[in-house]
């Protein structure tokens, strides 16, 4: 089998509704799409995604330098395609961001290409682990959303049966974080897992003083409490706070989260196969991970398509992010059973996007 052609193309997709953390408001995100066709007449199906802007650049990068490498190689041959992509033209340019989401894309493609090839879902061809993963609910909590609705539509997500929540804080005062939180806490009771993310608003000294604040809520972690750049910083939390520090999803590759794990900076690993470089980058992180016995639990950038396989794929996988933002656009979406995710069963990385979805918002 040979790649024949590569297709690129970006997608504007409206969100539920208009949607806020601690960085962003957004009421559409972007979706970078590369679907690479072989001889044989299959065809895969990879992505990235965009907090609304930036998708061009993503694609150009696709289209001037990294789909050069895959013309006329064997699908199977990724890794052999992934290092050629990696150390080939845009090497100079940036091994992290635009470059390294355009790869993610790419490998995405080559192992759902693969995986339909062999007729196997992609956890199998990975080596099947679990069937069933519990998923938490990140799309009740937006910092956009009043009190009243957070707290309405997390008790609506737990009845549901999802395995914990997450709310956005890391407001310009902490102490209406502090106490947005203390309400929720005291409306959904001592037993539902609650997590909070700041979206690296925070500096260490308001992370050291407000992080200790949050350890009487029971916090189940704390997520990007500091930009992602300071690994000394989260290693100090870490060692000084209660609840675990969660972080990945601005952290592009292997060795920077060797150097994570290495200092004790992140006790919940969230890589995310749209930002790490695809499949085979995210497979070598969960491997470091499980290395040094750390959870991973995947950033849903992925709409929960690809991670789905898998956290059904590796040892470490602790939990399923669920933003069910993406579930009208795939051919297959995600099936999530009371609270767990069940294993997909159709051949390939459930990447295939519906045409009519397609064309209403390619842009
Ligand atoms: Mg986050």
């Amino acid at each position: 089998m040979r790649i024949e052609d590569v297709e690129t193309m970006v997608l504007s997709v409206p969100t539920r509704r208009t949607i806020a953390d601690s960085h962003n408001v957004l009421d559409r995100f972007e979706m970078v799409v590369a679907r690479v066709h072989s001889d044989e007449g299959i065809s895969g199906t990879g992505f990235t995604l965009t907090v609304g802007t930036g998708g061009s650049v993503i694609r150009e990068a696709m289209e001037a330098y990294l789909k050069k490498p895959l013309l006329g190689q064997d699908p199977f041959n990724v890794k052999q395609i992934w290092n050629d992509m990696y150390w080939g033209e845009t090497h100079w340019i940036g091994r992290a961001g635009a470059t390294i989401m355009g790869m993610a894309a790419l490998d995405t493609a080559i192992w759902d290409l693969m995986a339909k090839a062999v007729e196997k879902p992609l956890w199998k061809l990975l080596g099947g682990c679990r069937t069933e993963v519990p998923a938490y609910n990140t799309d009740g909590g937006w910092l956009s959303w009043s009190e009243e609705e957070l707290i309405s539509d997390m008790t609506r997500m737990i009845e549901e049966g999802f395995q914990g929540v997450k709310m956005k804080i890391g407001q310009k005062d902490p102490w209406a974080d502090l106490r947005r939180v203390e309400n929720v806490r005291r409306k959904l009771g001592s037993q539902v897992r609650l997590m909070v993310d700041v979206n690296q608003k925070w500096d260490l000294h308001t992370a050291m003083v407000f992080g200790k604040k949050l350890e009487e809520y029971d916090i189940f972690w704390l997520e990007e409490p500091l930009h992602p750049d300071d690994i000394k910083g989260h290693a100090k939390l870490a060692r000084e706070l209660n609840p675990p520090i969660a972080l990945g999803e601005h952290v592009y590759n292997k060795y920077a989260f060797r150097d994570y794990m290495e200092q004790g900076a992140v006790e919940i690993v969230q890589v995310d196969v749209t930002r790490v470089g695809g499949v085979t980058e995210f497979l070598t992180v969960a491997a470091l991970a499980d290395s040094y016995n750390l959870p991973i639990s995947p950033h849903a950038g992925d709409l929960m398509q690809v991670h789905q396989h898998l956290v059904c794929a590796v040892p470490n996988a602790l939990f399923l992010e669920y933003i069910p933002w993406g579930l009208d656009l795939f051919v297959a979406p995600v099936v999530v059973r009371d609270g767990y995710l069940q294993a997909p069963q159709e051949p390939g990385a459930s990447t295939d996007i519906k045409e009519d979805m397609i064309r209403k918002y390619r842009v």
